[in-house]
């Protein structure tokens, strides 16, 4: 039995993980959970899944959680980042699956790391703002940071057996998002609901509005670039409307490998967690005659600025590919609050950028402070705008 520890157990990754795992009994058992805020969900979680610890936001959301617990449970109920921490290194599990969002995995994923346990990686934003660090701390423990994102778990399945100065480059495929088709000028009006409706994936709020404005795409480029240690300018991208072909790799002698399937997160979170083994699952198999064609289009930087300021923050490296993060962590929030724009979150992140003196080679704590200076800038830009 395989011991897990799922950090974001109440967001779509979370509960697609708990699924595969119920749906494969005696092979994995649930050891820690940690959630935010949603306990009314987490409540039916430890019920079914009997995990010895768990963390919640705060001491409030801790004290409503244990009232909602019958009074026979066992788990323990922790909070704050100490709590997070604890659950994060939790000593029982063999792997931690990090999946909160934002820049809040970061420190949690760092803490699995440093107890020395494998880190099945959904939290993209982790290797963004520290992948230096991040990759450096692993190579010491000796642990693996297996890729959970669809695309990079896309490379890393074609990287099988491969030898990695044979790499040409990496392809990365998008969807393209709901706007794929619209005109550069018809951005300006398109409604909060409209950048919510993802063709193909079923995600988070975020990572919905990041695929919208292709900044999910510019955030994975960087999240490849260490995960597979390659340079930014080894890393394409192609749209993909059917969403099929996860991701490719393109070799010295000119093959393409690529790998495919129905999308759904529920494949690449298994191979994580199993790797190097696969299970069997009870997902609909992809049908290539009934899917008919397989589009590729190149991406248009000039509809979708935040993939080239993602680009660029990434070539710059040093504390920039953070504050891109930050930025676009605080303008997605006030896009979801209809505070601004779809065409201002651009606007605003790359404002932020411009002002950002980059630190080479920087520090956790120089990452931290990059991090909390680009969140008070960017507040303090959308608070002119929406004013
Ligand atoms: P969701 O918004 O659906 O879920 C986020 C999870 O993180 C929830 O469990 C939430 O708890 C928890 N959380 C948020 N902030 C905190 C915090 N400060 N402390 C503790 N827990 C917190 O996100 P997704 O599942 O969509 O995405 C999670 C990560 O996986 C992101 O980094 C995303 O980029 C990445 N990813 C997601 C994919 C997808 O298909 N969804 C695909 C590839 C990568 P609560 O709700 O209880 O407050």
């Amino acid at each position: 039995m395989k011991k897990i520890t799922v950090l974001g157990s109440t967001g779509s990754i979370g509960v697609s993980a708990l699924d595969v795992i119920e749906k494969n009994p005696g092979r994995f058992q649930v050891v820690a959970l940690a959630a935010g805020k949603n306990i009314q969900l987490l409540q039916k979680q430890i019920e079914r899944f009997r995990p010895q610890l768990v963390s919640v936001s705060d001491n409030q959301k801790a004290c409503e959680l244990r009232n909602l617990l019958p009074s026979k449970c066992r788990t323990r109920i922790v909070s704050q980042t100490a709590g997070l921490r604890e659950v994060a290194s939790f000593a029982k599990a063999d792997i931690v699956l990090s999946a909160i969002s934002g820049a809040a995995g970061l420190i949690p994923t760092i803490a699995a790391i440093d107890a020395g346990k494998d880190v099945a990686l959904a939290n993209k934003e982790t290797m963004v703002m520290a992948g230096h660090i991040v990759t450096e701390k692993a190579k010491k423990k000796g642990i693996k940071i297996l890729p959970v994102d669809s695309e990079h778990s896309a490379i890393f399945q074609c990287l099988q057996g491969q030898k990695t100065e044979n790499i040409n480059k990496i392809i990365l495929t998008a969807s393209g998002g709901p706007f794929f088709n619209y005109k550069i000028n018809d951005l300006k009006k398109v409604t909060l609901k409209q950048a919510l409706k993802h063709p193909k994936w079923k995600m988070g709020k975020k990572i919905t509005v990041d695929s919208a404005s292709l900044m999910n795409k510019g955030l994975e480029v960087i999240e490849a670039k260490w995960l597979f240690n390659l340079d930014i300018d080894k890393i394409d991208i192609l749209i993909h409307p059917q969403s099929i072909v996860h991701s490719l790799v393109e070799f010295v002698d000119g093959s393409l490998m690529a790998q495919m399937g129905i999308p759904d997160m529920r494949t690449p979170i298994a191979y994580a967690l199993t790797y190097p083994q696969r299970i069997n699952n009870d997902l609909p198999l992809l049908d290539l005659v009934k899917a008919k064609s397989l589009e590729f289009y190149p991406p248009d930087m000039k509809k979708f600025p935040c993939l080239r300021l993602a680009y660029e923050a990434g070539l710059c490296g040093g504390t920039m590919p953070a504050v891109l993060n930050a930025a676009n962590e605080i303008a997605v929030e006030a896009f979801l609050k209809e505070l601004i724009k779809f065409v201002d979150l651009p606007v605003i992140i790359d404002k932020v950028l411009n002002i950002h003196k980059s630190i080479k080679n920087p520090s956790l704590e120089d990452i931290l402070k990059a991090d909390e200076w680009a969140r008070a800038q960017t507040k303090e830009l959308i608070e002119r705008i929406a004013s």
